[in-house]
């Protein structure tokens, strides 16, 4: 027993020693953005880490690292953007988040086929959730396969079916921003809900991917909780990783900084997991109705376009359908969500992945779902937040499916 410990104990310190402390990093809130603001915001944001997506009309809040908070700050002071320092020290917060996740995660042992609620599993966990609950229902589920992250993890997702031909079908990703947590936990509600209930599968095919950046996931895990991207390195550059939800083959846009947290990548699709989606949609444009990819946070039902606030042509049915899936989710527990298009806030994002299922015609309903943030960061809700989110989530994803397929 007492070497058990000591082993236990030299694990967690070896681990600890490769995580980044995040000590000194502060986290700072503005007060609600201008119009006038935002484009100084939009700048800003291509290099310093704003959580969230910057709003008009919201505050907004940014990650700084010691180094970078006297410029952040300069910055702001001279766009009269006014703010306040929400976190003085991010390093104790993200140190009891994670003692937290260690101690569940001795606690509660993952069960076989049974996805936790109750704490944040491990790319290894789902994975192996995956396919043992496949394994345990091979009359509905199979293995989705859509091939290999850059660092070769597999990209496993679930397809559940009643089987028939000519279906009609729905697309789930959730974590392709890796330090999304709470993220994950929603597809895998997903998967319970339409293994448990025959009539959702006879509404439609249903492909779900918990975790689309695997390599992010795992590292965000490992080494650095709040890294972003994806983990393939940028030749020239010590900085890794491309933003994924920026490297769709969409109004892929090539410009950008190797260490800015929305790299859009040496060229559209050049990361693997994005490829791999992308090929998914393109293939199935036929069957497709609905491509939904699950971020955090926000609160916020984003639809097409995120260059752009002009009207898509099918704008009134978008709506209606978020509307329909934001009053299910208020419904829950008096959370509400709000229905907007990406580009509302005046934050303009190009080569994301909902955009991409809409712009090539794939997916008539396109949305991004940002969840709620919380804990005492901001960023991501504690693990006993999780039960709470899916809970109220789930209900407002049904219905956003049921609108789609009816309509
Ligand atoms: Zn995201």
């Amino acid at each position: 027993m007492k070497l058990l410990g000591s082993v236990v104990l030299l694990l967690v310190l070896g681990s600890a020693l490769a995580f980044k402390s995040y000590s000194g990093y502060q986290v700072l809130k503005t007060a609600p953005l201008t119009p006038a603001a935002m484009p100084y915001v939009n700048r800003l944001s291509r290099r310093f880490d704003f959580w969230g997506t910057p709003h008009v009309g919201r505050p907004a809040t940014v990650m700084v690292s010691p180094e970078d908070a006297p410029i952040v700050i300069a910055a702001f002071n001279r766009m009269r953007i006014s703010h306040e320092v929400s976190v003085a020290d991010l390093g104790p917060e993200v140190e009891r988040e994670r003692a937290e996740n260690e101690a569940l995660r001795l606690a509660l042992p993952r069960k076989p086929r049974v996805a936790a609620y109750d704490r944040y599993m491990t790319f290894e966990e789902i994975d192996a959730h995956i396919h043992e609950t496949v394994d345990a229902n091979p009359d509905v589920a199979s293995i989705l396969d859509l091939g290999l992250s850059y660092e070769g993890r597999e990209l496993h997702g679930i397809k559940l079916s009643n089987g028939a031909a000519g279906q009609k079908s729905v697309w789930f990703d959730c974590a392709i921003h890796a330090r999304e947590w709470i993220a994950p936990p929603v597809c895998l509600r997903i998967i319970d809900e339409v293994l448990a209930d025959p009539a959702l599968r006879d509404l439609a095919d249903w492909y779900i991917l918990p975790v689309a950046n695997p390599d992010g996931y795992s590292y965000s895990h490992t080494d650095e909780r709040f890294w972003r991207k994806t983990r393939r390195p940028n030749e020239g550059s010590s900085c890794v990783g491309t933003d994924p939800n920026r490297n769709f083959d969409f109004l892929w846009d090539g410009v950008g900084d190797f260490c800015s947290e929305v790299y859009p990548g040496s060229s559209a699709f050049s990361e693997p997991e994005c490829g791999a989606i992308g090929n998914f949609v393109s293939s199935n444009a036929d069957s497709l109705v609905l491509y939904v990819a699950v971020h955090s946070y926000g609160e916020l039902i984003l639809y097409p376009f995120g260059h752009t606030v002009e009207p898509v042509p099918n704008v009134d049915d978008l709506i209606a359908a978020g509307t329909a899936s934001a009053d299910a989710i208020e419904a829950v527990g008096g959370t509400r969500y709000s229905v907007e298009n990406s580009a509302a806030g005046l934050y303009f994002t190009f080569g994301a992945s909902d955009d991409y299922a809409y712009g090539i015609g794939a997916a008539l309903y396109s949305y991004t779902y940002e969840l709620s943030g919380g804990g005492s960061g901001g960023f991501n809700p504690p693990a006993s937040a999780i039960q709470t989110v899916v809970d109220e989530v789930w209900p407002g994803l049904k219905t956003l499916v049921e609108y789609s397929l009816a309509n």
